[in-house]
């Protein structure tokens, strides 16, 4: 078995690179559909302060469905337990991220935190709780990444929000069941800017190190969320943070993780590591293809995952 090292993250992102090709890139919107195919990038961080990098691990880019992640982590710090799950389930969805089906079927109750439909409710919960829920995040996502320049791409959130039919509907239809408490374009607006926070490979390994360190920062500094909140987060990841394609990447690669449609995947080792990778092109799930084959190749070379 191999160490950890940034010269094994070299040698993995060099055998992976040529699968940048394949794929297909976002272009539901015009913002993401721009971005260049052949760009690969993974870091490491770990709870005992060490951080690991390669490829294009500083670039940043549209982290999108990652900050699904971020809603729930907040949501979790502000309500009781029963105040969210009694809004959304705990349940993979086995249909795509932006599917409308189930929501209908179960009282406009969605499945999970991480499908669209999930995180509309997050930010709607948010949005009661905080005065001001975009610079709350922001402020958030730039003490735990510990850089203060991170941002909202206001292009791709106008963009978002240009194309944002079927986000609409979903929400609507939970309205239409009780199950959405603020203004719908109000709401929207702070997820999509959620979606649209451009952040590096490194800045978010180093931002999810609390999944991988029982709720808290680096080198225990402070915590995020409860020991327990955070078995409980890595769980639902594990479940359904790849959409329907979970299944597939438990048996490939064997960490909870959180893809978004910019071709980015947070993964986790809880007790060890922290993993962020990004390569544009999405499967057919809509998760990273060259990403979710980097993270493959790295469980294989250090032989570790949960399992
Ligand atoms: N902004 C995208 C949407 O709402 C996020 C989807 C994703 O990353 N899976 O459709």
């Amino acid at each position: 078995m191999s160490e950890l090292s940034n010269a094994l993250l070299e040698e993995i992102v060099s055998e992976v690179r040529p699968l940048t090709q394949q794929g297909k890139v976002a272009d539901y919107i015009p913002a993401l559909a721009g971005v260049d195919a052949d760009q690969l990038g993974i870091a490491i961080c770990t709870p005992d302060g060490r951080c690991f990098q390669a490829g294009d691990a500083a670039t940043r880019f549209s982290i999108q469905s990652i900050s699904k992640v971020l809603s729930l982590s907040v949501a979790l710090t502000l309500y009781e337990e029963g105040e969210i799950w009694q809004r959304v389930g705990k349940e993979p969805s086995g249909q795509a991220f932006n599917s409308l089906v189930q929501l209908e079927l179960e009282q406009g109750k969605p499945r999970n935190p991480f499908i669209n439909a999930g995180a509309l409710v997050m930010c709607d919960l948010l949005e009661s709780r905080l005065t001001a829920p975009r610079q709350r995040m922001l402020e958030i996502v730039r003490r735990l990444a510990q850089q203060n320049d991170i941002h909202y791409d206001r292009v791709v959130a106008r963009s978002e929000y240009e194309h944002s039919a079927r986000n609409a509907a979903i929400a609507w239809l939970m309205k239409s069941f009780g199950n959405f408490h603020n203004d719908v374009s109000k709401v929207m607006e702070t997820y999509f800017h959620y979606c649209s926070l451009a952040m590096s490979c490194q800045e978010l390994a180093r931002t999810f190190l609390y999944l991988a360190n029982h709720g808290r920062t680096q080198d225990n500094e402070s915590a995020v969320i409860s020991p327990r909140q955070a078995r409980q987060v890595n769980a639902l990841m594990m479940t359904s943070g790849m959409y329907d394609g979970a299944g597939e990447f438990a048996w490939r690669v064997g960490m909870p993780a959180k893809s978004g449609v910019g071709g980015g995947i947070v993964a986790v080792i809880p007790g060890d590591m922290s993993i962020a990778v990004w390569s544009p092109a999405l499967d057919h799930s809509g998760n990273s293809l060259a990403g979710t084959a980097l993270l493959e190749k790295l469980t294989e070379r250090l032989g570790r995952s949960i399992f």
